[in-house]
């Protein structure tokens, strides 16, 4: 289970997070939905400690995670942008075998077995050795998600990893992150894409202006939006 709690991140005078609570119980999916500029991103990058909360606590299995090293965090939490953010001038299979030598220590050759068999999950094992700028944004997206999850993460974020996508493309990772969530991996999505998340997320969460005005169900959220915030923001989307 990952959870924040009241959580709290100003940028200057920009209160973004205004005391978030969130909690993600480990084998569900959660999607987090809300107008631009809501703090969704801010959420995700604060959950795993790209930017250090101003107060608030943030438990992994029920222990605070905050005084540890923040490396160690990021490697329990994969995260997948809109931008893929792969290394242009590696290979495909160099892109997911990286961290696991640098990181996770495996010897080259296991390493590149490793790399391999998440290609094949996701599968393009067939193109390990191209760059990514001569795959489609679908396949380097699919690769993206190799990387995150060869490292063997406890929770995957998405960060509109759709929204970069040619629309023929969507689908298909959308396919994907569906499958994932079906086979138990704990994730948080943040995503426009409100089918996605009505049918393959166990929990929503409607942030809007940093503060999380709604959470439910995707019954609950979708069929019985209880503020007017909410039924505008469906209003707009929908
Ligand atoms: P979108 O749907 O457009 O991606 P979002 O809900 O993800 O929006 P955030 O990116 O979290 O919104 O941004 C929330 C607020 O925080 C915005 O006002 C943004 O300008 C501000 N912000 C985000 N990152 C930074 C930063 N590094 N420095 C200063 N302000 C920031
Ligand atoms: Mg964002």
């Amino acid at each position: 289970t990952l959870e924040g709690r009241e959580l709290h991140l100003s940028f200057g005078h920009n209160h973004v997070l205004r005391g978030i609570d969130i909690r993600v119980q480990s084998g569900t999916a959660t999607s987090v939905i809300g107008p631009s500029g809501s703090g969704k991103s801010t959420l995700l990058r604060v959950l795993n400690r790209l930017n250090e909360p101003d107060s608030g606590d943030i438990l992994l299995d029920g222990k605070s995670v905050l005084q540890d090293d923040p490396n160690l965090l990021r490697q329990r939490i994969g995260m997948v942008f809109q931008q893929f953010n792969l290394f242009p001038h590696k290979t495909v299979l160099d892109n997911v075998s990286l961290a696991l030598r640098k990181i996770r220590k495996l010897p080259k050759e296991q390493a590149r077995e490793e790399a391999l068999n998440q290609l094949d999950l996701v599968g393009l094992k067939h193109r390990a050795d191209a760059r990514p700028g001569n795959l489609s944004g679908g396949q380097q997206q699919r690769v993206a998600i190799a990387r995150a999850l060869a490292m063997k993460p406890e929770v995957m974020f998405f960060d509109e990893a759709t929204s970069a996508l040619d629309p023929e493309l969507v689908k298909g990772i959308l396919a994907l992150m569906a499958d994932l969530a079906k086979a138990g991996m704990t994730m948080v999505v943040v995503t426009h894409e409100m089918g996605f998340s009505r049918s393959v997320s166990d929990q929503v969460l409607f942030m809007d202006a940093g503060v999380v005005v709604e959470t439910g169900s995707p019954e609950q959220i979708f069929s019985s939006p209880r503020t007017e915030r909410l039924k505008g923001f469906l209003s707009d989307v929908l």
